[in-house]
């Protein structure tokens, strides 16, 4: 999905959060409901976040004996398993998309 399209999308949720928080007084009923959608919403979020690319956490390159690049190794920014940059456009464990440029 398109980097743009998701974080319009993770705003577009964050506002009908802040509108849920902002109904008061509307009973145990519908505040459960309130309760219940916040938690989802919540969930949707954090799965939209994994869409967009974090920088891969020390990111090594391995080069042979010509300095030619073999591959770059590192670990996934959200969860920390090892990625690999052949295999992994996202991390294996939890989805995170992965960015490999330098710095
Ligand atoms: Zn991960």
């Amino acid at each position: 999905m398109d980097e743009k399209k998701v974080r319009e999308a993770i705003e577009l949720i964050r506002m009908e959060i802040n509108t849920l928080e902002g109904i008061e007084n509307c009973g145990r009923v519908i505040e459960a409901r309130k309760k219940k959608h916040i938690a989802l919403y919540n969930i949707a979020i954090e799965a939209l976040e994994k869409q967009l690319p974090k920088k891969v956490d020390m990111r090594t390159e391995y080069r042979d004996s010509n300095g030619a690049l073999v591959c770059f190794e590192g670990f996934c920014p959200s969860c920390g398993c090892a990625v690999e940059y052949y295999r992994n456009k996202s991390c294996n464990r939890c989805t995170q998309m992965l960015d490999w440029s330098k710095n």
